[in-house]
């Protein structure tokens, strides 16, 4: 590729200096390399991720906005340094967009004066500080903004709708009403029907002749009760550990932890396909991090015999049950390599709780093991316990330090009176009548039976309620949505870049409550439109 300078500059030598240090310290371990200008970011062991961090760093040091564009084919420590030689324009100073013709493709050559005037004023608007006078109010404009819209309306001009933020005008188990009809539901993660129990809505609406609508204060400080108490030690009973605390909120619970518990010291390792919420978490912590092979535990074995020994404390954040793809880890092999490198094992058990295991107790449950094997338990009551909000679960001096502690707990208002009501009874009901699980099980194993024999691609989905119909080609996914839609099928598509364009697919998630008839119906539905959809749109 191009590059911007032949030889490095005294002024641009400390670019340069600045550059290796941002790559430097962003290396996975074990990444050997001597860095220099001609370092391929690959080689140096920087996945995707790490050169989003290493060209956020940047930006933030040198106060520039990168043009998302220019970032497509990064390839070397050279094309960064030119990257920010290019931003830099001494006449217009560090905000200047540009001008003399960047580095790459598509972006090298200004096409046509139109295209210059609008980056200048896109610069200028966006960026440079008092770029209006007097009275006229200033238009900030975002170049992430500017790139959404032009995105919808890209979607909008092929004639498809945006099938996000559908909007329910109400919700009855699996049956919803979208648009004044009503149509069957495969969004929700209400996997075992607790959402629609009337015990699990009565014991909400007495929650609130109770405690009123909201805990109004944090846990620490004035917002516990007998109910959350009560969920803890349900939760702690169900999945098998010593001591368990309900979060304000799962998602929460993941950004604040891993910052809570672990810095620069520290190794964080998470799968490829693991949850934003742990991948934020591990960002804010300020260790150093890294994704490894989904699913590979041999892969993070030969890493920790190389790297284990330069780290404080190394964690492994898994999942108990992927929501892309619907698989699960070996729990097993995983314990054994946390074991054998005295590291922590992390599991996220937002899909997995209620639903694996012939109780629906979790991974745990699944293979047989005890949860005094693993550290960290993380889950949340918003999926199969029918509620809002997260917990931690394991060793209960750990617990009791994460109760007093981790940022999301203490300075968050803590689950409402109706969310902890809900899930407490919601998991009585399932100790009482685990044959909701059995269930569950059944109608995911006749949706992925009936999709495979009909020739659909549902990737490595098996034992879980998540069942995705991998279709390769976005368009064809969001066609496939409203064509389902009209049906009366209701499945959500997910698109670039949540996962690679050949993987783009439908999702459906299966629940108890869904009919052999629904599942047939929608099967039927996609054998007769997924070819209709490819020649219509020449896939
Ligand atoms: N972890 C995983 C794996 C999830 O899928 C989600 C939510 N989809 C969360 C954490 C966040 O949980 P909550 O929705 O309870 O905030």
């Amino acid at each position: 590729m191009a590059t911007g300078i032949d030889r490095p500059s005294s002024s641009n030598l400390s670019i340069l200096e600045s550059v290796l240090e941002h790559v430097r310290s962003a290396a996975p371990p074990g990444a050997r390399i001597e860095l220099a200008i001609e370092t391929d970011l690959s080689d140096a062991g920087l996945d995707s991720l790490a050169r989003m961090d290493v060209v956020n760093r940047i930006e933030q040091q040198y106060k520039i906005r990168f043009k998302e564009e220019t970032l497509y084919d990064l390839e070397s420590v050279q094309d960064l340094v030119a990257l920010i030689e290019n931003e830099l324009d001494p006449e217009l100073g560090a905000f200047a967009p540009s001008v003399r013709g960047p580095v790459r493709g598509r972006n090298s050559v200004v096409a046509d004066g139109t295209e210059l005037i609008q980056e200048v004023q896109h610069a200028r608007a966006i960026e440079l500080p008092n770029a209006s006078s007097g009275t006229t109010p200033t238009t900030v404009r975002l170049s992430e903004v500017d790139q959404f819209e032009a995105r919808v309306v890209g979607i909008t001009n092929a004639g498809l709708k945006l099938p996000f933020y559908r909007v329910s005008e109400r919700v009855q188990g699996t049956n919803a009403v979208i648009a004044g009809r009503e149509v069957v539901s495969f969004t929700s993660f209400d996997y075992v029907g607790m959402a629609r129990d009337v015990r699990v809505a009565e014991a909400a609406k007495e929650a609130i002749d109770r405690f009123g609508t909201s805990a109004s204060a944090s846990r620490l400080v004035g917002g516990n009760n007998t109910l959350l108490e009560d969920l803890d030690r349900e939760l702690a009973d169900f999945i098998g550990a010593e001591a368990a605390s309900v979060f304000p909120s799962g998602y929460g619970t993941n950004a604040s932890l891993f910052g809570h518990l672990f810095n620069e010291e520290d190794l964080i390792l998470y799968d490829d396909l693991a949850h934003n919420s742990i991948v934020q978490g591990a960002k804010l912590s300020n260790a150093k991090r890294r994704a490894f092979p989904h699913n590979d535990a041999a892969f993070l074995d030969d890493l920790l015999t190389d790297v284990r020994s330069s780290y404080r404390r190394v964690v492994i954040a898994i999942e108990g049950v992927y929501s892309m793809d619907g698989d699960f880890p070996d729990l097993p092999h995983f314990l054994d390599v946390k074991h054998r490198h005295n590291a922590m094992l992390f599991v996220d058990e937002a899909h997995s709780i209620g639903v694996m295991g012939p109780h629906g107790r979790g991974l745990c449950e699944h293979f047989g093991v005890s949860a005094d094997e693993g550290d960290l338990w993380m889950g949340t009551i918003s999926k199969a316990l029918g509620s809002s909000g997260g917990y931690m679960a394991g060793r209960r001096s750990l617990i009791d330090y994460l109760k007093y502690t981790t940022p999301s707990m203490v300075f968050s208002t803590a689950a409402s009176p109706a969310s902890a009501a809900a899930a407490l009874t919601a998991i009585r009901l399932l100790k009482r009548e685990p044959e909701r699980v059995a269930r569950m099980q059944e109608q995911s194993r006749l949706m992925l039976k009936l999709s495979r024999d009909s020739g659909l691609n549902t990737g490595d989905s098996h034992l879980t309620p998540i069942v995705p119909v991998i279709l390769g080609n976005s368009k064809l996914c969001l066609w496939m949505s409203e064509q389902l839609l009209a049906r009366g099928i209701n499945a959500q598509p997910i698109l670039y870049p949540a996962v690679p364009e050949n993987a783009s697919r439908l999702r459906f998630f299966i629940t108890a409550d869904h009919s052999d008839e629904d599942i047939w119906r929608t099967v039927q539905s996609l054998i007769e439109l997924v070819p209709l959809g490819r020649r219509l749109l020449n896939d």
